[in-house]
């Protein structure tokens, strides 16, 4: 699978359509879901074009991967989500339902969250 130059979040990231930008530095843009799953819901997204962690992992430079997870650390500790916890859901491909193809971490907090699959997904 080609990385799609005209997905949802490469147009974020040039700027093409807002966001509700949480944070930026020269590694990542992060902003607000438009659906949120809970008080807080932030998406950090890498500047790069990687279709999903599966390619960041393969991918990236050192550098990039130092900077994406010190981005999140730094943006989780910002919404004072440190004490309290937070959640990271990163979804690579169809089964874990990725809907936008360019690689994006999921912090989620501000309340319980409840076990690992709440709600409509079985083990089976
Ligand atoms: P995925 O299922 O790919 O892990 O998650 C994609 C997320 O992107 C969803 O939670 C969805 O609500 C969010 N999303 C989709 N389109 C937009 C958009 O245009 N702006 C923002 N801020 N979030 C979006």
């Amino acid at each position: 699978m080609t990385y799609d130059t005209n997905n949802i979040f490469a147009r974020i990231l040039r700027g093409e359509i807002p966001c509700d930008k949480v944070y930026e530095d020269s590694h990542v843009l992060a902003f607000n879901d438009i659906a949120p799953a809970a008080p807080v819901h932030v998406l950090v997204v890498p500047r790069g074009a990687y279709r999903s962690f599966d390619d960041f992992a393969q991918r990236a430079k050192a550098e990039e991967m130092q900077g994406f997870f010190a981005a999140i650390q730094k943006i989780a500790a910002m919404k004072g989500l440190a004490e309290g916890g937070y959640r990271l859901i990163t979804n690579h491909g169809a089964d874990a339902s990725q809907t936008v193809h360019h690689f994006h971490v999921h912090i989620l907090g501000g309340r319980p969250l409840g076990g690992l699959l709440a709600g409509d997904v079985s083990a089976r």
